[in-house]
């Protein structure tokens, strides 16, 4: 297929551009992944499924892509301002498990739920812990470059230097001032030359498990150092995208460009893509609000604020109903929508299935290909407008009722238009969307036909009693019995267990 002018969104540059990959063909891709000391939660779908989104359509349009997305296991991201424990560290010593423990289960986890919303694996997932040598080079390059200063073992980034001679706050439109007042990093602070310093090595607390050995101390990165440092090492000193939720765009992003620039003298990344966030019924996901809802919790239901389980499919679509630079505002109502719309969609989808052998009847108004064809257009349109899925699922379901329309023989087609169509659905619905037959959905369904079968036999079976049929209705008995079903005549009819 001809690849059409894909436009997405750059943060960088504040508009839409067309998206010109460094490498013809090749697509070089680097999403912040989650810290892994506990479960995923609603917030985190939303990056996967967007970077999941944009993998998959350049892997449709043909692109080579070497997606990476980052484990962060060392905890460094909050420290709890009165204790200074890393994350890690403190969930280690809170459940009595060594903190690469913690850190595993907790990876385990996130790919479970990310198998479970149909998220395709990253070509490379590197781990903090596992680069922490490419991390103190960066650090060695940009101390040597005069980008920073040692005091008292840590590293710092001198802020202010580099807003001298380079633009800091070129993604974040921060001014050093504001940035300043928006540092969060408490720790530190007496060794700081400036507030807005951040830290590229910390040295460790006697009580600190997770260090390592550096020419400053032994000790550990700062957070901002794991994504410059692996995203050089698998993509090069100059790569297309680096993704990740807005909330990352300060400090995290920012940090790395400064890095970036301070250590090889040029910015690393071509286009900056971000996606909203999820709010809860209006408010900020927090702690001091208590409603971070994790998606295990949304798998099964057990949350105060739920009010029934959602399938992984159902989140899915639900996040894919936004525009990933719009905000999404969770809600049970919100949920119970995307579900039906969900099962709508399925079912549209079924039935295009069971059309078969062309519905080709007199005198019928016919579906034909330049409907397909205008419809396949305006899908892919959608996408390439930096990724509307909003408007993808609006054309589908537009298009749902045409196959109504068609299962119910008030239209006609032929094999050839009603196999471009199935063609078109599936491509957008599975390739793209990276939609799936919920297997819950599906589950429930077989159960309930494999129920209504049994119901089938030992009405016949009753029927053959009625007619003195003993032979008959004393082998369906006998057989089933053979099949682990335990058949009981009652006053009504009968009834049935399996035993197995
Ligand atoms: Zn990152």
């Amino acid at each position: 297929m001809t690849r059409q002018p894909l436009i997405i969104y750059n943060t960088l540059s504040r508009q839409k551009e067309l998206f010109r990959p460094l490498t013809e063909g090749r697509v070089g891709m680097y999403v912040c992944g989650p810290t892994v000391y506990g479960d995923a939660h609603l917030g985190h779908a939303r990056p996967a499924i967007t970077f999941d989104l944009l993998f998959r359509y350049l892997l449709h349009q043909g692109y080579r892509v070497r997606y990476v997305r980052n484990i962060t296991d060392v905890g460094h991201l909050e420290h709890d301002a009165d204790e200074g424990e890393d994350k890690i560290q403190k969930k280690a010593r809170l459940e009595e498990l060594e903190p690469m423990e913690v850190a595993q289960l907790y990876t385990n986890r996130f790919e479970e739920a990310m198998k479970a919303l149909n998220c395709l694996p990253p070509s490379i997932e590197p781990r903090a812990t596992g680069h922490i040598i490419e991390q103190e080079q960066l650090v060695s390059e940009i101390l040597r470059n005069g980008y920073a200063y040692e005091s008292h073992g840590s590293v710092y980034f001198d802020v202010e230097k580099y807003a001298k001679e380079h633009r800091y706050g070129i993604l974040s439109g921060r001014t050093l001032e504001n940035a300043k007042d928006a540092s969060r990093e408490l720790a530190g602070v007496d060794e700081k030359r400036n507030q807005a310093d951040f830290a590229l090595w910390k040295k460790a607390q006697p009580q600190h498990i997770m260090r390592w050995p550096s020419p400053w101390s032994e000790g550990f990165p700062g957070w901002h150092c794991e994504c410059t440092a692996m995203g050089r090492k698998y993509l090069g000193s100059h790569f297309d995208i680096h993704g990740g939720g807005m909330d990352l765009v300060f400090p995290h992003h920012e940090c790395e460009i400064a890095q970036a620039v301070a250590s090889q003298g040029s910015e690393m990344v071509r286009y900056w893509m971000h996606n909203n966030m999820i709010t809860i019924e209006g408010r900020k996901m927090g702690k001091s609000y208590n409603n971070f809802i994790t998606l295990p919790q949304f798998f099964t239901g057990e949350h105060p604020l739920l009010q029934q389980a959602y399938s992984p499919m159902t989140i899915r679509f639900f996040i894919l109903q936004a525009h990933y630079r719009s905000t999404v505002d969770f809600s049970n109502d919100a949920l119970q929508a995307a579900e039906k719309g969900y099962a709508r969609l399925m079912d549209a989808w079924r039935k295009l299935l069971r059309l078969t052998e062309g519905q080709r009847v007199k005198g019928q108004p016919v579906v034909e290909m330049a409907w397909v064809d205008e419809l396949r257009q305006k899908l892919y349109d959608a996408m390439n407008d930096d990724l509307n899925s909003p408007i993808v699922l609006q054309l589908l379901f537009d298009a749902s009722r045409t196959i109504n329309l068609l299962a119910d023989r008030k239209l006609g087609v032929t094999p050839e238009v009603a196999e471009a169509l199935k063609g078109l659905f599936s491509t957008f619905i599975f390739d793209i969307l990276g939609l799936q037959e919920d297997t819950a959905q599906g589950n429930k369904e077989r159960e309930q036909a494999f129920a209504s079968v049994v119901d089938m036999v030992l009405r016949q079976r009753q029927r053959a009693k009625e007619q003195k049929d003993w032979m008959l209705s004393d082998s369906i008995r006998s057989e089933l019995s053979e099949l682990g079903f335990e058949v009981k005549d009652t006053k009504d009819g009968f009834s049935w267990t399996l035993n197995k």
